[in-house]
């Protein structure tokens, strides 16, 4: 079920849990700006989601209201995971769904990585 990318930011939201330490995650990398873990439901053999640490409900939000540090962060952060898990010579795909039509289904900004095969078409047609 999509999430409403308007409403304000529920504390609530399973990856607002997983930052506070209320649920367990598989943790690939952490800063002081971002937390890193693999999907449960990986759609590729790297799949990894990138949250920042802050309260944004996307990137909507995040473009908009986050401090130059945090987008700095965020950024860079993708970009030493990504090297770190060794996608950088076979490619990688770095994702993000905001709201209805991209189907977002939690309410905090995530980026996906995928990696570790040919992904196949950016989008279905
Ligand atoms: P979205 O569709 O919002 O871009 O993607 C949400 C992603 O979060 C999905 O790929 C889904 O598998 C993942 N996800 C949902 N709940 C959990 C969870 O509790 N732990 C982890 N690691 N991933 C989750």
């Amino acid at each position: 079920m999509p999430i409403d990318p308007a409403e304000p930011y529920d504390e609530t939201n399973i990856f607002a849990r997983i930052l506070r330490g209320e649920l367990p995650s598989d943790k690939v990398y952490e800063d002081g700006h971002v937390l890193a873990f693999n999907d449960i439901r990986p759609l590729a053999p790297t799949h990894i989601l990138v949250i920042p640490r802050g309260p944004y409900v996307s990137w909507d939000d995040f473009s908009e209201n986050a401090s130059d540090e945090e987008i700095c962060g965020l950024v860079r952060a993708v970009g030493r995971i990504a090297r770190d898990a060794g996608l950088v010579a076979g490619g990688y795909r770095v994702l993000a769904n905001i709201g209805f039509d991209a189907g977002q289904e939690v309410a905090h900004l995530h980026l996906h990585i995928f990696g570790g095969r040919p992904l196949g078409p950016m989008l279905a047609r």
